[in-house]
Formats: structure tokens, sequence, C-alpha cells
């Protein structure tokens, strides 16, 4: 005969399925762990995105708060949005409009045209906005 009786052989073949079993089960919790892993990731990635885009409608807020609707006081044109005590650029006839903080729109001085146009310039550098 051999010399592995029947019985062994039936112990060795629960053994080898136990073990079997036991690797599943390692690997279900590390799909489990490692879902688990993915869906963390992705609420995290999704309320970075979130808080970024709210950041954005603030801004987008402040700045529509902060700005008004301009009718240029050389050509007459009504499509220019400028921020409350700033100096821009008409869109259509290039005047530098100065607005007061009550929002009065009047063709800017020389040195707040000055000034706007070195900002401007900073800005269109990528650099810091600096007082001039
Ligand atoms: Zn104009």
């Amino acid at each position: 005969m051999f010399g592995i009786g029947l019985n062994n052989l039936i112990k060795i073949g629960f053994r080898v399925s136990d073990h079997i079993l036991k690797q599943q089960e390692i690997e279900r919790s590390r799909t489990a762990s490692e879902k688990a892993r993915l869906q963390a990731e992705a609420s995290r990635e999704k309320t970075i995105e979130e808080n970024s885009r709210y950041r954005r409608t603030m801004l987008e807020d402040e700045i529509a708060r902060a700005s008004v609707a301009v009718e240029c006081p050389n050509c007459g044109s009504t499509g220019n949005r400028i921020r409350r005590g700033s100096t821009g650029f008409c869109q259509f006839c290039g005047t530098a409009i100065q607005i007061s903080q009550s929002g009065t729109a009047f063709i800017a001085d020389p040195i707040a045209k000055e000034r706007a146009l070195a900002e401007e310039e900073i800005r269109r550098k990528g650099g810091e906005q600096v007082n001039v």
C-alpha cells in the first residue's frame, strides 16, 4: 500500500482547502480595503474640487459685487465692468475710466491712468500686484 493512508489524504485535502479559503478571505479583505481606500480618495478629491469651485464662485461674486457696469464717458459703450475705487480701460475705445467708491465713472486723470497702465503691465507679466 501507499505510505499515506486515506485519512491522511483527506486531512491534507482539508488543510489545502482551508488554506485556499484563508487566502481567498485575505484577498477579499484586501480588495475591500483597497476599494475603501479608493472610495476615500475619490471622496477627498471631490471635496477638494467642491471647495475650490466654492472659492471660485465666492471670488466671482466678490468681483461682481465690487465692480460696476460702466458707461464709457468717452464713447458711451456700456459693456465695461470696472471695480469700485479703481481705474479700468474701456474695451472699445481704450479710454482710462476711473470709478469712485460710490460707483461714479469719469475719465481718469493722467496719474490714475499711468498707475492703471503700470498695474496692468505688472499683471500681464504675472507678478504680484504692488503699489505704484
Ligand atoms: Zn469707450
